[in-house]
């Protein structure tokens, strides 16, 4: 042994020009491989690893793609989860980002070389899913389009919405500080509880800008209350050329059958609505986006304001949209319509293989929800891998970090929030847990 350990450290160039380094420099960069040597170089320093070790400690060190953000196995029964980026997007989405990602034809028509409308087929497809819809635009997220329609109709004019939904949507976003924001005056009707007709009536006048129907997404008031549905007000309106905009926030298309309780954009629309938007990411199971559908003069407007510009989506958000419309179901829709025999049998198989091999795991039936501020009243059926507690902060440091959540003394995995196809990863993860 040498006195002194830091002689011995490999030079930061004779490592970077491993020929295994250098080919993962190309991958990822030189900067994020030239940081991870200088980190298992003070480990040498230190005394905690051999210098032979160096080049396969800095290749462990690095990260697989030269973005820190990775993929997670959700076992949160939560299947739009906001912290863990809501909607997981089918492969054909997934596909379609690549193949947008370089340069693409987002603008150009190819045929005549001259400059093509931006986007025309995700609104195309949008349109062909929501027929009632005559046009349609798409902007970052349903935030967005909110302060569009606020600055382009309610600038200086007053807005009229129903003091019980002057809602809060999560992380301390609340609607009325949005609207407010834009320069809009919200001129608010009836009650916490209850508003009538006679109450939007009772506000309409030259100052009105249009009429906002928001839905109470994550919540809702039971007992001695009063809405006014989205066809009354539409009939109230007829003629009067108030606009009335509906935001329905989760972005079903049509009625589901399992949340009966949730609006869809169809259905909006065809009761009446002149302009509605909805959330790409939530159940509609595409990207982040703000879908802006309804008559043509309407949204014509909106993508004609100053502000639209700055709001608009880039191709690849096109190219995930219009293959999360056309190409098959996207996760979202198939975890909503698993069957619970189904999830059951998975937890099962999951559990005997766990089982097997000495770790303490069992199947038990669960709830799901559909979350990202959806269908609160509407626990989904569901079935889990129960682990003893101290799995889940382990599962989730792990490699891929799996997020479950502690029920009393066990970790549940929820598999209504996976694919099936992730049951493999999810067992490897357990094991490697157990192994530790
Ligand atoms: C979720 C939600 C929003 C915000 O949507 P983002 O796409 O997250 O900006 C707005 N309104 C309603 C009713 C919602 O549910």
């Amino acid at each position: 042994m040498s006195a002194d350990p830091r002689r011995q450290v490999p030079r930061t160039d004779s490592l970077l020009a491993d020929p295994r380094l250098a080919a993962a420099g190309e991958r990822l960069g030189r900067g994020l491989v030239k940081g991870a040597v200088q980190q298992v170089q003070q480990r040498i320093r230190d005394g905690e690893l051999a210098p032979p070790d160096a080049v396969p400690a800095v290749l462990a060190a690095l990260p697989g793609t030269a973005s820190s953000l990775r993929p997670v196995l959700n076992a949160t029964g939560v299947l739009v989860h906001t912290n863990l980026g809501r909607s997981p997007l089918s492969p054909a989405a997934v596909a379609a980002i690549t193949a947008a990602a370089g340069t693409t034809d987002v603008e150009l028509d190819l045929a005549s070389g001259r400059r093509g409308p931006r986007g025309e087929a995700a609104i195309a497809a949008l349109l062909a899913a929501v027929p009632a819809a005559e046009a349609a635009i798409v902007v970052n997220n349903c935030a967005a389009a909110l302060a569009l329609v606020a600055t382009a109709l309610g600038q200086g004019k007053e807005l009229v919405l129903a003091r019980g939904e002057l809602v809060e949507i999560g992380d301390g976003f609340r609607i009325p500080e949005l609207l407010a924001s834009t320069g809009a005056r919200l001129r608010e009707v009836g009650t916490t509880n209850r508003v009538t007709l006679g109450d939007y009536r009772g506000a309409l006048g030259s100052a009105t800008g249009a009429v906002l129907k928001v839905h109470p997404s994550n919540f809702v008031v039971r007992g001695f209350t009063r809405q006014v549905a989205v066809g009354e007000l539409a009939a109230a309106l007829a003629g009067t050329g108030t606009p009335l905009v509906a935001d329905i926030g989760s972005g079903l298309l049509r009625p589901h059958p399992l949340l009966p309780d949730e609006p869809d954009l169809q259905s909006a629309l065809a009761a009446g609505a002149d302009v509605v938007l909805a959330s790409g990411d939530k159940l509609l199971g595409g990207p982040q986006a703000g879908l802006v559908l309804g008559r043509a003069e309407l949204v014509q407007r909106l993508r004609r304001h100053p502000l639209y510009r700055a709001l608009r989506v880039d191709k690849t958000t096109l190219a995930a949209l219009e293959a999360t419309l056309r190409g098959p179901l996207p996760p979202v829709q198939e975890m909503l319509a698993a069957d619970l025999d189904g999830l059951r049998a998975r937890a099962r198989a999951l559990a005997t293989r766990l089982a097997t091999v000495g770790v303490d795991a069992v199947a038990v039936d669960a709830e799901a929800r559909v979350g990202g501020g959806g269908a609160p009243e509407h626990p989904l059926p569901s079935a889990a891998v129960s682990l003893p507690a101290s799995f889940a902060g382990s599962l989730r440091r792990g490699a891929p970090p799996v997020v479950g959540y502690v029920e009393g003394d066990r970790t549940l995995l929820n598999l209504r929030s996976l694919p099936p196809s992730a049951d493999d990863d999810l067992a490897a993860a357990v094991l490697a847990v157990a192994a530790s």
